[in-house]
């Protein structure tokens, strides 16, 4: 990170971390590049069930803060799974990060997956039997990374996220507002070129909302791509672009 206007981050120097990763684009390059992408849901008997999403075009810098809204229905989920790689469209080209993975096979598709994105849910989805350690270091796990690596690697997160005393303790010990915190520790800890968070404050009360949004705006500041599936605007305020899908198509992209 060289870009002064990134000087003024709230975060501690060792955020520093949370942009090393020597194969992400830089801020402004083109992260995730969408073509004509549709899906359709088919039926059992093989005939058209919905057609989801219906040639959308969607173009994401590398250090950009969207948020996707619509209403229920219109698409969200869908495209959000195709972007954080869960999905493949049924047509179109999906470029993340230069590599085509609109044709990628399944082990190849969740490999690239666990390299890239970073996942924030609703519900937190923490495992109660491991500590918030054990919880950050599982992205690490199924890479493959050996345990002393991987301990260290969460420990640095947990830092960040402000958890650095509570490494022991098991998530039914912390606060919602906290559990969140460790899912977006897990999210950071494989240096992705993405964060996605898909309602990731419907969970919270108003306060500690606020807060887990603070530290993702953080995260924004020091140069990561946010990308939030919403339908709350008080949370979309926040992001510096908004795109609205309204039956499967873009009805609208706005930058502020
Ligand atoms: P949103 O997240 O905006 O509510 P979705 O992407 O979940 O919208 O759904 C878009 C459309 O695709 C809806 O009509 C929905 O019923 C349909 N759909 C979503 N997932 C599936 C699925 N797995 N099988 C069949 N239809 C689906
Ligand atoms: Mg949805």
């Amino acid at each position: 990170m060289s870009s002064t206007s990134h000087t003024a981050s709230p975060l501690p120097a060792s955020a520093a971390v949370v942009n090393g990763a020597a194969s992400r684009p830089r801020v402004g390059e083109l992260v995730a590049d969408l073509r004509k992408i549709s899906k359709i849901y088919y039926k059992p008997d093989g005939s058209v069930l919905v057609e989801a999403l219906k040639g959308c075009d969607l173009q994401i810098r590398q250090g950009e803060y969207l948020a996707i809204m619509g209403a229920s229905g219109s698409g969200k989920s869908t495209l959000m799974n195709i972007l954080g790689c869960l999905d493949r469209p049924t047509s179109g080209e999906y470029l993340l990060d230069g590599k085509d993975v609109a044709q990628m096979e399944d082990d190849e598709l969740s490999r690239v997956r666990g390299e890239k994105i970073g996942f924030v849910f609703q519900a937190f989805n923490l495992i109660s039997e491991l500590t918030i350690v054990e919880n950050v270091e599982v992205p690490l796990f199924y890479q493959g990374i050996l345990k002393g690596q991987r301990e260290k690697r969460a420990i640095e997160k947990l830092n960040i996220v402000g958890l650095g005393d509570r490494l022991t303790h098991r998530p039914k010990e912390l606060s919602g507002g906290q559990q969140q915190r460790v899912a977006v520790a897990r999210a950071l800890v494989t240096e992705p070129s993405i964060i996605m968070a898909d309602e990731p404050t419907g969970n919270l009360d108003s306060k500690t909302g606020v807060a887990i949004l603070e530290l993702i705006s953080d995260l924004h500041k020091i140069g990561m791509t946010i990308i939030m599936v919403t339908h709350d605007e008080r949370v979309a305020v926040r992001c510096e672009r908004i795109v609205r899908l309204r039956d499967g198509e873009v009805e609208s992209d706005v930058r502020k």
